[in-house]
């Protein structure tokens, strides 16, 4: 398996780590587009939000039940937003779903 974000998950890559259990891997992202940018991911390889299907709903819901506890631990009582970017025009760069925690300032809307 030659995916970035499958050999971050499994350790052969290091990173640093902010959440994990059985299900999904969080981790600080390498360029940070805001002062908290955390990156969930599933142990499992999905290409992209487009990969999956109603049989992922429950570990759909768990990453963003997992965004949502990052958030509380990282006090972003303020706000945050959640982003899963997905193929070329969604500016997905890693070929493995993630999603974006991001949070500790204002966020402009639209994005980019
Ligand atoms: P996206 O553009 O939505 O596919 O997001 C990919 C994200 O992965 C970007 O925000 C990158 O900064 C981040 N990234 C790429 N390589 C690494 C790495 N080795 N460790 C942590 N984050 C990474
Ligand atoms: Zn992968």
């Amino acid at each position: 398996m030659s995916c970035l974000f499958c050999k971050i998950a499994e350790g052969s890559i290091p990173s640093t780590a902010v959440y994990q259990d059985e299900l999904c891997y969080a981790f600080a992202d390498i360029h940070p587009q805001a002062p908290v940018h955390i990156l969930i991911i599933p142990r499992e390889h999905f290409t992209s939000l487009e990969d999956t299907n109603a049989q992922d709903r429950d570990l759909l819901g768990h990453l963003l039940n997992t965004a949502a506890l990052i958030a509380r631990d990282k006090s972003l009582g303020k706000g945050y937003r959640v982003v899963i970017n997905t193929g070329e025009d969604g500016g997905q760069t890693v070929d493995h779903l993630h999603l974006h925690l991001l949070g500790g300032r204002h966020l402009s809307w639209p994005p980019g």
